[in-house]
């Protein structure tokens, strides 16, 4: 079973019909401007096809984590000028996302026009995936449409619960080339080479294991390399270890080992004194006491980027040291220029490294920038997201 696509949804005709999407409309805001539009933009072609296909199109987002409390700071409010801008078209604003104001700003909505609700996630039911608030969600709509992707490894109301009480769904054009660029990690021409790196092991715990035996390779750096590393009784100093995590490292290197794939650990290291961008720091290859690992050293660098030059698909999540501090940040860049010269599949997860890759400008040059951190880790594992499962019919 795949999930419906929205080709097939507008093909069925639309006009006039009440179309509920989810869009990830998730942008950092500072006092009620918006930092970054780059989500909005990513959300206008699948919301450009429903209008001009004469739908009335009902927008819904959440935006940070209100915990199910109405706090205007968190308003979607100021979005709803910024959309209108971008899609050359009006967006009525109605400030709750259910009930009669909800209904009634529907109502309003001509064939063609768009309408964006407040953040679901000033009702407590949204994360709850409550029955009652997925039926208030479902009441607004005739169809609905998930183009969130970075939201759809969770059954929350809008992006699980409604999609089962509405006979007609479909999966966005964003969530749609997200599943198929991850796809092509999850089903890789091989070799399949995939790079973690980031602040713990435990963050991507799952991942670790689900990859080592089927990544041809697997490359370890960052702070969770120092766990590995101390798991094998080699010396870290004053690095970031999690001592809980090391008997699932040794488990992760174990089943690399049984698959017959390799599993890389960095060779050399950029130390320094202390976690500041003007402390003392220098390349090692031993840790020595009292120094903490911050960044790949050259070697491992260069080592790294040649797997990445050699692989067909490349995975890349979580940067290879404290790139937001620039001596911390060769390490990061190299690999980041490598994936870019790279001539296979090369897909970039995870808020951090996609930062790190648009501060250097390589973004075009990745096949695919993925913009679900978390969900883009579950699905590489073969995890089903609920979000997803919600529009097979
Ligand atoms: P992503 O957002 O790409 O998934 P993560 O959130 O897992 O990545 O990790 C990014 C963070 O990891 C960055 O803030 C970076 O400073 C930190 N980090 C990377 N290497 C180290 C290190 N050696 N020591 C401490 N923090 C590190
Ligand atoms: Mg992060």
């Amino acid at each position: 079973m795949a999930a419906r696509r929205l080709a097939e949804l507008l093909a069925d005709g639309v006009r006039g019909q009440r179309v509920l999407v989810r869009a990830d409309l998730n942008v950092p805001l500072r006092d009620g401007a918006i930092r970054d539009d780059t989500r909005i933009r990513a959300s206008l072609p699948t919301l450009r096809r429903l209008a001009d296909a004469g739908a009335r199109v009902i927008v819904a987002s959440h935006l940070g984590r209100p915990g199910g409390q109405r706090r205007p700071e968190l308003s979607l409010r100021p979005l709803a000028p910024r959309l209108a801008e971008l899609l050359e078209r009006g967006v009525s604003f109605c400030e709750d996302c259910v009930g009669e104001p909800a209904r009634a700003a529907v109502a309003e909505l001509g064939p063609g026009g768009l309408l964006l609700l407040e953040n679901l996630r000033f009702h407590a039911g949204e994360e709850e995936n409550d029955p009652d608030f997925c039926r208030a969600l479902a009441a607004l709509a005739d169809a609905y449409v998930n183009d969130a992707f970075g939201t759809a490894h969770r059954a929350h109301a809008s992006t699980e619960g409604v999609a089962r009480l509405l006979a007609r769904v479909a999966a966005g054009d964003l969530l749609a080339s997200e599943l198929q660029h991850l796809r092509a990690v999850l089903e890789p021409a091989r070799p399949l080479l995939v790079v973690l790196g980031g602040a713990k092991v435990s963050d991507k715990l799952g991942v670790l294991h689900a990859l080592a035996p089927r990544a041809d390779a697997l490359a370890i750096g960052g702070a969770m390399a120092y766990t590995f590393l101390a798991s094998r009784g080699e010396p870290v100093g004053a690095s970031r270890v999690e001592p809980e995590r090391l008997e699932d490292a040794r488990r992760v290197m174990r089943s690399a080992e049984q698959a017959g794939h390799r599993l890389l650990l960095p060779e050399d290291h950029r130390v320094a004194e202390r976690l500041a961008a003007d402390a003392p720091s220098r390349v090692v290859r031993a840790i020595p006491e009292g120094w903490l690992g911050v960044d790949i050293g050259p070697a491992t660098a260069r080592r790294y980027a040649e797997e990445a030059r050699r692989a067909r698909t490349v995975f890349w999540n979580g940067p290879m040291g404290v790139f937001e501090m620039e001596p911390f940040a060769a390490g990061t860049r190299a690999l980041a220029r490598a994936l870019a010269e790279s001539r296979g599949t090369t897909v970039v997860g995870g808020g951090d490294s996609l930062a790190a890759v648009n501060q250097l400008g390589l973004g075009p040059r990745m096949t695919h920038l993925s913009t679900g951190g978390g969900a883009s880790l579950e699905f590489i594992q073969g995890l089903a997201l609920p979000g997803v499962a919600a529009l097979e019919r």
